[in-house]
């Protein structure tokens, strides 16, 4: 054996868990298909001595015990302030009550349903579920939901939504926005200065040849030698694993076990589209009569981007989520920059040429088309809910799989839920080797 245990993926999930199987005295090799770490956390130094460009996770849904061992001190946590602005009638107005409205249906979700359905379904009972006061804000929800968990409603389950919704009270993932000033790639930082060691990256993974005695990880590249392990440990995103034949997937020798197969087939991959401009001056500054605002939401069905959000002082960052046209293909840059450009135009009432002559930066990142990552998180579809159990049971002691499709509650899809899953797994083998 080259290795006791072998990690597959370079996020925070397969970080954790190699930190902690190395501080367990385990021998660990990582390996890595694109050349950085980090996965879908994605920080950028903003050249504009402005905040980080965070081209993927950006929120801090608070902190679980697991995550909280990771937070440096020097991690400064910012909470967005300021008004939530709705645009409508062609023009912003704050509106202080959205989530407290948003909130009062979505307590109404079920605890348990005698057979689950599509969150689309649920909302369509309407009249039943959602009282006359709040039935105005039908849309919002709809809008809120797609948004933030990226998802289809016509195949998320509603079951999993309302776990995801109460548990996330409880905990207070949702509380309040907030983030890192320095980005959550400190996390990623962290782990890679406790791991150590170095991590082996251009090494995609093709094919998994494995047992009960061990396996063998085979690479694309035919330049590098296969690795053995004693046990593999498996951190690629649900829509790699779920697309074996196209490029970034990989192929298990023997297949995976039909319960596996079943359990992952009711995860989804979740699609968002998001995109970070840089202004100087900033295009609120044209409107001073503008409250401070933090968030601002298009509800309008067919706004391309439906939620932006305000990152220091000259950064605005536009997203929308779910089943979008304009996934279908990928979309280059200039394309995405343009139609950014024309719906902030329309929010601020700008004329659309004044706002490119202030625009000093702009980034986005096609996670969809991304074949290491097919998505950008993680929802489960009607009747999955206990199929996170069967997706984290090992295979004969010798496939773990793990990620932030793991933790379904509220840190499902998110870098907590990672690192959670990380800690897991990293656990119950070190259990097991000590047997
Ligand atoms: C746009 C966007 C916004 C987000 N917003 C938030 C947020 O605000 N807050 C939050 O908490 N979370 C957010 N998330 C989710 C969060 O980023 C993820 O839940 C978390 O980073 C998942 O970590 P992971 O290690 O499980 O997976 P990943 O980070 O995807 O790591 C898996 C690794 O496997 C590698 N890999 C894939 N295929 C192969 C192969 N064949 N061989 C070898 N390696 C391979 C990948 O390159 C990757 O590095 C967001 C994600 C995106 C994309």
């Amino acid at each position: 054996m080259n290795t006791d245990v072998l990690v597959l993926g370079a996020g925070v999930t397969g970080l954790t868990a190699a930190c902690l199987l190395k501080r367990a005295g385990l021998r660990v090799e990582v390996v890595e298909a694109r050349d950085r770490v980090g996965g879908r956390i994605l920080t950028r130094p903003s050249p504009f001595g402005v905040e980080p460009i965070e081209l993927g996770a950006e929120l801090v849904h608070g902190f679980p015990d697991e995550a909280r061992t990771w937070v440096d001190p020097a991690m400064d946590l910012e909470v967005r302030d300021g008004d939530f602005l709705i645009f409508e009638h062609g023009q912003l107005t704050s509106s202080p009550d959205y989530f407290m409205k948003v909130s009062q249906v979505l307590e109404q979700l079920p605890q348990e349903l005698e057979s689950d359905l599509a969150v689309r379904e649920w909302l369509s009972q309407a009249e039943g579920i959602i009282s006359v006061d709040t039935h105005g804000v039908k849309n919002w929800v709809e809008g809120y939901i797609q948004g933030y968990h990226a998802a289809d409603l016509a195949q998320m389950s509603t079951e999993v939504l309302g776990q995801i919704e109460r548990e996330s009270q409880e905990v207070g993932a949702v509380e309040g926005a907030q983030f890192f000033r320095g980005g959550q790639g400190q996390f990623v930082d962290r782990l890679v200065r406790e791991f150590n060691q170095p991590i082996l990256l251009n090494h995609e993974v093709q094919k998994v040849i494995w047992s009960s005695e061990g396996v063998e990880v085979m690479f694309k590249s035919s330049q590098l030698a296969p690795i053995q392990a004693r046990r593999v440990v498996i951190t690629l995103p649900i829509g790699v694993l779920q697309n074996a034949s196209e490029k970034g997937g990989v192929v298990f020798h023997p297949p995976l076990p039909d319960r596996f197969i079943r359990a992952l087939s009711y995860f989804k991959m979740g699609t968002a589209l998001r995109m970070n401009f840089v202004f100087k001056p900033a295009p609120w500054s044209f409107a001073p009569h503008l409250p401070d605002f933090g968030m601002i939401l298009d509800p309008s069905p067919d706004a391309l981007f439906r939620v932006w959000w305000k990152r220091g002082e000259h950064q605005i960052v536009g997203w929308n989520g779910g089943p979008l046209e304009i996934f279908r293909q990928p979309q280059s840059p200039e394309v995405i920059q343009e139609l950014g450009l024309k719906a902030l135009a329309r929010l601020f009432s700008i004329p659309q040429d004044r706002l490119q002559g202030t625009l000093i930066g702009f980034y986005s990142q096609d996670w969809k088309h991304d074949p290491y990552s097919r998505g950008v998180y993680p929802y489960v579809k009607v009747g999955g809910k206990s199929a996170a159990q069967t997706y984290a049971t090992p295979i004969e002691d010798a496939l773990y799989f793990a990620g932030d499709a793991e933790c379904i509650g509220a840190y499902l899809g998110t870098v907590n839920g990672a690192i959670q899953s990380g800690t897991r797994v990293a656990r119950v083998i070190q259990r097991e080797s000590n047997e």
